[in-house]
């Protein structure tokens, strides 16, 4: 009997200790899902979530498959190209930035982080990989989708909340194929009573390798911004767990 479980991975602290927990679990398999989608800090991410896999690879033989998925795409410009004529009270051009409005730090964003749909759309795909594997490998009997979202990201962001994934997004899953043929799968949220504080306790407790992880969704390659929410956010946790952050370079 045995649990295959799709991690979601960005080389953050969260996501890091999540994986540690369980790829510690007897009788799990552990996958590795790494989504790329023009992020402020994609190299730095891909980077670091490559070496917190090596770790994992390194460490446990639970751990079995570390994927990247890459979500890109350019606007298509044309002569009817709308968009352009959005103007502020002022009269100054609106710059639309995108697709999605928050890969930059500038623009007095609060919470310029902000991940919009981002992970209900990454715990679906990665769902489709736990799937695959209920499916593919004989003795597996149930599947996970464990995302680190932590308590302080229910404060820290207003639209998410628990139930979207443990209960919304979960009855979707409990209508697919493999879980009508009595493999069932589901969303996990390891984290969700910690906070980030807790969490970073918890990952000194068994022994993630913290100084792997990177957080900052700007910065230059290896030189976290120091600016940004989740830059904030880090140094404040490791400051309220009383850690040294072994990754600090800031
Ligand atoms: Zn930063």
């Amino acid at each position: 009997m045995k649990k295959i479980v799709v991690c979601l991975l960005s080389g953050g602290v969260d996501s890091t200790v999540a994986a540690v927990l369980k790829a510690k679990e007897p009788t799990t398999l552990v996958a590795l899902l790494s989504v790329y989608y023009g992020q402020g800090a994609e190299q730095s991410e891909k980077r670091q979530s490559a070496v917190v896999a090596d770790w994992l690879y390194h460490h446990f033989d639970s751990v079995i498959e570390h994927f990247y998925l890459r979500i890109d795409g350019t606007i298509r410009w044309t002569r009817r190209q709308r968009s352009a004529r959005f103007k502020d009270p002022t009269g100054e051009e609106i710059l639309l930035r995108g697709f999605v409005g928050w890969r930059h730090p500038e623009g007095g964003w609060s919470q310029a982080g902000y991940p919009s749909t981002r992970d209900e759309v990454f715990a679906l795909m990665a769902a489709a990989g736990v799937e695959a594997r209920l499916h593919d490998i004989p003795d597996t009997t149930e599947g996970e989708i464990v995302l680190a979202t932590t308590g302080e990201d229910l404060f820290n962001f207003e639209d998410i909340e628990a139930s979207t994934y443990t209960v919304h997004l979960n009855e979707v899953l409990a209508r697919k194929m493999m879980p009508r043929r009595g493999k069932p799968m589901r969303i996990v949220l390891p984290l969700i009573e910690m906070t980030k504080a807790e969490v970073i306790r918890t990952g000194v407790e068994i022994g993630a390798p913290l100084e792997l992880t990177w957080s900052c969704y700007f910065g230059e390659p290896g030189r976290p911004c120091g600016q940004c929410d989740q830059c904030k956010w880090r140094r404040e946790a490791f400051q309220a767990a009383g850690v040294q952050d072994p990754a600090s370079t800031v």
